[in-house]
C-alpha cells in the first residue's frame, strides 16, 4: 500500500464525474490560455487560488516558482507546438507567480546552502541566487528572464503576480506583455 493509495476512492469518484470527457481541443490549447509556473508548496496550488477547473491550464512547479533553464525548455516547447500544430492559436499566457513566506528562503541560512552544496554538487553561489526573499522582486526577474529568451515563442505574452500565503490573495506586478517587448523594467536598473 503506499501513500496515493488512500486516495484511489477520489480518483473513482472523478473519473465517474466525466470531468475529464471535457478537454481542450489540443491539450496545448488550455480553455483559459494560461501557462501558470509557481512554487510546489502544497499551499500555492493555482488549482485552489485561482479555482482552475479541468483543462484550464497547464500548470509547471518548481521550487519558489522560479524560471530555471528547464521551465524555459518546457515553455519553448509548448509555444513551439502551438506554433506548428495550432498556429491560429489561441497563444497563451504565461503567468509566473511568486509567494510569500516561501521555503526557498531557507537557502539564505549559509549552513543550509553550504551543506546543500556539499551534499549534492549544486553549485553554491547559483543556489545562494535561488531564494525568492522579496517576491515581487524575483518574480519580475523572471518574467524578464523569459522575455529575454530566444527559444520562447513571440507570439505569447508574460505577466508576474505574488501569492500573499496570509491572506489568499494574488496581486499582479507585472501585466502581460509580449515576448521581445522592452516594457518590463530590469531590476538592477530600479
Ligand atoms: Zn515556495
Amino acid at each position: 500500500m503506499s501513500n496515493i493509495t488512500a486516495l484511489m476512492d477520489r480518483n473513482k469518484a472523478f473519473a465517474g464525474s466525466g470531468a475529464w470527457q471535457n478537454t481542450p481541443r489540443l491539450p496545448f490549447l488550455p480553455f483559459k490560455a494560461l501557462y501558470i509556473i509557481t512554487c510546489i508548496d502544497p499551499r500555492v496550488d493555482p488549482a485552489d487560488f485561482l479555482g482552475l477547473e479541468f483543462g484550464d491550464a497547464i500548470v509547471a512547479r518548481a521550487v519558489g516558482g522560479r524560471v530555471n533553464d528547464a521551465v524555459i525548455r518546457d515553455l519553448s516547447y509548448i509555444g513551439y507546438l502551438v506554433e506548428a500544430k495550432a498556429p491560429e492559436g489561441p497563444y497563451f499566457e504565461a503567468a509566473v507567480i511568486h509567494h510569500t513566506d516561501c521555503g526557498s528562503r531557507l537557502l539564505e541560512d549559509p549552513d543550509l546552502r553550504h551543506g546543500f552544496a556539499k551534499r549534492t554538487g549544486y553549485d553554491e553561489q547559483e543556489l545562494a541566487a535561488l531564494p525568492a526573499t522579496v517576491p515581487a522582486e524575483t518574480v519580475r526577474r523572471d518574467v524578464a528572464k523569459i522575455l529575454e529568451a530566444p527559444q520562447i515563442s513571440t507570439r505569447i505574452t508574460v505577466s508576474g503576480h505574488v501569492y500573499d500565503t496570509a491572506t489568499g490573495l494574488l496581486q499582479t506586478v507585472t501585466e502581460a506583455a509580449g515576448v521581445g517587448s522592452r516594457t518590463v523594467p530590469d531590476p538592477a536598473d530600479a
